[in-house]
């Protein structure tokens, strides 16, 4: 089955002469990690705002299992590129991560986020804060917020873009772990080819603005 359909989605920001998006359509079946590459400043992360319901497009639409768009779905979690300012300074990793966290019964939702925490290597710095914390390790955290609601879809943008090439290795690594295990189906915007195809299924391409989809590549790579 379907999980995730993008419908001619058109977007443009008020001024500008050149659409961002000029009508992207691909479609990403329920298990998979799909990787969509493109040029910086091709409209990735709006592409990304218009799947994730944070920004309406002009034209075209997006579809949920089936279900035409009406807000984000809970299944739905997102990780940002600009990770480091999307944690609050102001809790430890074990609050940032059970922040948003729907479950009542305290002892349930301290389990789940220990959980994610572990998950994602972070147990020793659970009562750091971020700033204390290096870049990977933000990362790390932000991760296990995204993971710890068990989402189905998770969406990534350009989540490594900003950590050193080591850091960036073993993040994939632990990210392509994680949603098999969990059996999440991922979906990355990324503007480097490499981290496409070594960690997507398979691989959607997008044009310089106005983006659209150019060419789908199936991977046929034995994952690590
Ligand atoms: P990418 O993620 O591929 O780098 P973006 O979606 O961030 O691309 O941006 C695509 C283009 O849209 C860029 O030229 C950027 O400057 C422009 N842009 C992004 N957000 C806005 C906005 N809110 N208002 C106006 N222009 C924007
Ligand atoms: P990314 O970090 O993926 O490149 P951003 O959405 O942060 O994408 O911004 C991309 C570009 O769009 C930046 O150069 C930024 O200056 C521009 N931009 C973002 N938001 C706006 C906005 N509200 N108005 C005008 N330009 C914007």
């Amino acid at each position: 089955t379907e999980l995730l359909k993008a419908e001619n989605l058109t977007k443009a920001y008020a001024g500008n002469a050149t659409p961002v998006l000029g009508g992207v359509d691909f479609a990403q079946t329920e298990g998979e990690f799909l990787s969509v590459v493109g040029p910086s400043g091709c409209g990735k992360t709006t592409l990304l705002r218009c799947l994730s319901g944070l920004m309406r497009p002009d034209a075209g639409g997006v579809s949920h299992r089936g279900e035409s768009f009406t807000r984000p779905p809970e299944w739905l979690s997102i990780v940002f590129q600009d990770y480091n300012r999307s944690l609050f300074p102001w809790l430890t990793v074990r609050g940032n991560v059970g922040f948003g966290l729907r479950e009542r019964d305290r002892a349930k939702k301290a389990a789940m986020v220990d959980d994610a925490i572990d998950a994602v290597g972070l147990s020793h710095a659970a009562d750091l804060h971020p700033w204390q914390i290096s870049g990977g390790m933000q990362q790390r955290c932000a991760l296990a917020r995204s993971l710890v609601s068990s989402p189905g879809l998770l969406l990534l943008d350009e989540p490594f873009a900003s950590v050193d090439a080591q850091t960036r290795i073993d993040l994939q690594d632990l990210l392509m772990k994680l949603v098999a295990e969990r059996g999440i189906s991922a979906l990355l915007v990324t503007h480097d080819i490499d981290e496409a195809v070594f960690m997507g299924d398979r691989v959607v391409v997008l044009s310089t603005r106005p983006a659209r989809v150019v060419e789908e590549v199936i991977v046929d790579l034995p994952k690590p």
